[in-house]
């Protein structure tokens, strides 16, 4: 939305600042200058190990043959934008995993210099150094794992409720979740410490907008209207094949087939309604005509891939 500033690239991703971040980093350096080494050190560390925090998403995605574009940092930490990750249980706690994993792995590498500082046998700065990087790595790992969709430990939640349900109940339910994990962090952060941790109440508002967000995305997705929940029309598959929704909101899926020199053909026994709104009926069948001698056009390539059912060869094949 506000543009980055581009700082390199590792294992391919490009690693960015926003623009957003960079007077907040410059007011965080300044006052950390002007309190020493240790207070250098620790906006160091927190910027090394947020990165490695989202390394370890994003290797994690690319294991399971995700594109990853970038990894941002902005105003609460760092963001990896990779493609969207499949409905599966397994790749979504993976990925989610992954990144306090880091951090948590980070924690306990350090517990062995940590041991030694507690027991006199490190200088008093790298005792403070060591016991800074240590905490670092604690509040990353363990904050992260709050069940707090679309936080780590929501989307960790979400995959465990979608060993059980379907995927759009799995997340309806983990971010109900995180938005009670959400209202706890405000009023912690507002009325604890006397309103110190001013940053939990903007955490918790993101929580908020950006689980609501998703939600909606996964509800058109699975073709129900964002607002169905208010009407009492919650299930999927409420607005069965491909119709138009009550609301008149088309359904995310399955997509229409749009090529122009192709056109689907439709089943004989389920002429489309006219007025249908733009969205196509489900087409039983795809004809993407003759096939020239060197090979499918492109578009019928394109006509062939988002057609919605199973691709099978007939010329009169009943579905
Ligand atoms: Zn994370």
């Amino acid at each position: 939305m506000f543009g980055s500033l581009y700082l390199g690239r590792l294992f391919g991703i490009q690693i960015r600042v926003s623009w957003v971040f960079l007077p907040l980093f410059a007011i965080l350096l300044m006052s950390a200058a002007q309190s020493g080494l240790v207070s250098l050190f620790l906006l160091a560390a927190v910027l090394g190990c947020v990165l490695l925090h989202e390394l370890g998403h994003a290797l994690a995605a690319q294991r399971y043959g995700l594109e990853v574009q970038e990894i941002k940092f902005w105003l609460l930490g760092g963001v990896a934008q990779m493609s969207r990750i499949p409905e599966d249980p397994k790749v979504e706690g993976v990925i989610a995993l992954a990144g306090p994993a880091v951090n948590l792995l980070l924690a306990l590498l350090t517990l062995p210099l940590f041991l030694l500082g507690a027991a006199g046998n490190l200088s008093p700065t790298a005792t403070h150094l060591v016991d800074v990087f240590l905490a670092v790595n604690l509040a990353l790992g363990l904050f992260n794992l709050l069940p707090a969709f679309p936080m780590d430990g929501g989307r960790l939640l979400r995959a465990a409720f979608a060993t059980r349900m379907n995927w759009l109940t799995a997340t309806e339910l983990a971010v109900r979740t995180g938005r009670w994990v959400a209202l706890a962090l405000a009023l912690f952060g507002i009325f604890a410490w006397q309103g110190g941790l001013f940053l939990l109440p903007i955490i918790a508002l993101y929580v908020w907008w950006q689980g609501t967000l998703e939600l909606n995305a996964v509800r058109m997705r699975h073709g129900v209207h964002p607002l169905a929940a208010l009407f009492g029309q919650a299930m999927p598959g409420a607005f069965p094949g491909g119709q138009d929704s009550p609301f008149g909101f088309p359904r995310a899926e399955p997509e229409p087939t749009r090529a122009e020199e192709v056109q689907p053909r439709r089943e004989p026994s389920a002429p489309t309604e006219p007025g249908a709104r733009g969205v196509a009926r489900r087409p039983a069948a795809i004809d993407v005509g003759e096939v020239p001698r060197g090979g499918l056009t492109q578009a019928q390539i394109d006509a062939l891939e988002r057609f919605p059912g199973r691709l099978r060869r007939g010329g009169d094949a009943t579905p």
